[in-house]
């Protein structure tokens, strides 16, 4: 094949047509996803506990992209929460391609197994492993009858290292097992599915977990702890990979876990 007829690829937009659920939408990563997937063609659907910043970032995504967003409320932790919001994305737009579980919570930062509380260790369960699977069963219920699909979930250097973060938190990002499991199961049905792993990753979520420092200085410190040197990082970053993961680019490429990470976690890797 000549250059010339060579073929415009990857195509623009990327997403065009597609139907995207993004739990954890209202903000950080979520929410860069959301502007992201909408840029590139797909009609966004938002599912996050935060009413009103869903309400206003799902408008402001909206007329920024001219494509069809919004918002369902959605407690992840809630069977029958998920269940409407991956009808919701149906009854709106006729079908589901990509269902991208990203909610997730850190939880109480308490250093040592003495003291931490069931109950607390299980809240981050509930979000984080839970809610990832409650929302690849109701896709999949979806995705099975379209014979095609895509599941990601968002886990986090706490699957492949240490890093310093809750115990719950590590245990529970260790469940992108999920992942592998689901990419066997459910490739038979020409289903994808992925998982992104990001690093530090300016947002309020790792502000919190830092005990509240602001944006500038915990992105300065996300760079720091990166390997790779000079990178201004962000959640677009971790959206990028969504992107690509949620493309055509990928339609071969399943059951892995992408991090995102400016290589941090070479430092402390873990094969298991
Ligand atoms: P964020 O706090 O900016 O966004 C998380 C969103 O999830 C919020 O909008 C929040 O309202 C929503 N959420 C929380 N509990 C929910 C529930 N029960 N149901 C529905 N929505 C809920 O944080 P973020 O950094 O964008 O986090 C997104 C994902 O990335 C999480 O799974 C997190 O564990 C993961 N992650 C983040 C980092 C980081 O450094 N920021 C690193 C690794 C992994």
């Amino acid at each position: 094949m000549s250059q010339a007829n060579l073929p415009l690829y990857p195509p623009f937009p990327r997403l065009e047509g597609k139907v995207a659920l993004i739990t954890g939408g209202a903000s950080g990563i979520g929410e860069s996803t959301a502007r992201l997937f909408a840029r590139q063609g797909a009609k966004v659907v938002i599912a996050d506990v935060q009413s009103d910043l869903g309400h206003s970032v799902s408008k402001e995504i909206r007329s920024e992209s001219g494509q069809p967003v919004s918002y369902v409320q959605c407690d992840v932790a809630k069977d029958s929460d998920v269940e409407n919001a991956v009808k919701t994305a149906v009854s709106m737009h006729g079908k589901l391609d990509i269902m991208f579980n990203n909610a997730g919570i850190t939880g109480k930062y308490d250093p040592s197994i003495l003291s931490i509380d069931r109950e607390d260790f299980k809240k981050v369960f509930d979000i984080n492993v839970y809610g990832g699977f409650l929302g690849a069963k109701h896709a999949a219920r979806v995705m099975i009858p379209q014979k095609k699909g895509c599941i990601l979930f968002t886990a986090s250097i706490a699957s492949v290292c240490y890093c310093g973060i809750p115990h719950a938190y590590t245990a529970a990002k260790h469940a992108v097992g999920l992942t592998k499991n689901l990419a066997v199961e459910l490739g038979k049905h020409g289903i994808r599915v992925n998982c992104i792993s990001p690093g530090g990753i300016p947002t309020p979520l790792a502000s919190k977990a830092m005990g509240g420092v602001d944006m500038k200085t915990l992105q300065e410190t996300c760079m720091a702890d990166a390997i790779l040197k000079g990178v201004p990082v962000d959640a677009n970053d971790v959206a990028e990979a969504a992107l690509y993961l949620g493309s055509e680019e990928s339609k071969f490429v399943s059951g892995l876990n992408v991090v995102v990470d400016g290589a941090y976690s070479l430092r402390n890797y873990s094969s298991t």
